[in-house]
């Protein structure tokens, strides 16, 4: 790995098209607005989006996920989500077509997907208390020199997800505040957080 990977910066092909379809949307978007509720997912103070949610279209590599630019939005709605139809790690780049475009981040839930036949769904959220639960309890983490929008750190979390079960939490060390969840069916991946969380808000 070099660290002037990095600077490859994220780009995408965006064609505009409709809200895209797919069977568990309409899970993907109440699981989504729990995670807004509980800040997961949502805007900084410096009015940069975070935390994105993903679902594969069956017996395929592409999947919808939450748009670029959708951290504000509540409700979500059907027309925040686009479809990733292919994308490259080496050149951080995707093809996406829908009413928005990915954002860079759409590259780490491409990365579990492709390390995983069996991954059907990927959250990605933001949280200072659970980030630092999970450290503490040296649960399974990307590479703290792999930092966020870089090849580096989508080809570590597929690495990483391969080694794991099939349903995960992982942390992104180098993306502060940075957890990725994963599973089989949106429930899975939604509770595995939702265990962490809780945890997190315990002591
Ligand atoms: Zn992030």
């Amino acid at each position: 790995m070099h660290r002037d990977e990095g600077y490859i910066k994220f780009s995408y092909a965006h064609e505009a098209a409709p809200a895209p379809a797919h069977p568990w949307l309409h899970d993907l978007m109440r699981i989504r607005d729990d995670l807004h509720e509980w800040e997961l997912i949502g805007v900084l103070p410096d009015g940069i989006g975070y935390g994105n949610i993903s679902a594969r279209i069956a017996g395929t590599g592409r999947f919808i996920i939450t748009g670029s630019g959708t951290g504000l939005e509540f409700p979500i709605g059907n027309h925040h989500f686009c479809e990733v139809v292919s994308f490259d790690i080496d050149k951080n780049s995707v093809v996406c077509r829908g009413p928005l475009p990915a954002s860079s981040e759409s590259m780490s839930h491409g990365a579990v997907y492709a390390a995983r036949t069996d991954t059907r769904v990927v959250i990605h959220i933001h949280d200072r208390l659970m980030f630092r639960l999970l450290m503490r309890e040296g649960a399974p983490q990307t590479p703290a020199e792999a930092s966020f929008g870089t090849p580096e750190m989508a080809r570590a979390v597929g690495r990483l997800a391969a080694t794991l079960p099939p349903v995960a939490v992982m942390v992104m060390a180098g993306h502060e505040d940075g957890l990725i969840a994963y599973g089989p069916d949106p429930q899975s991946a939604r509770d595995a957080l939702w265990d962490v969380y809780a945890r997190s808000r315990r002591d």
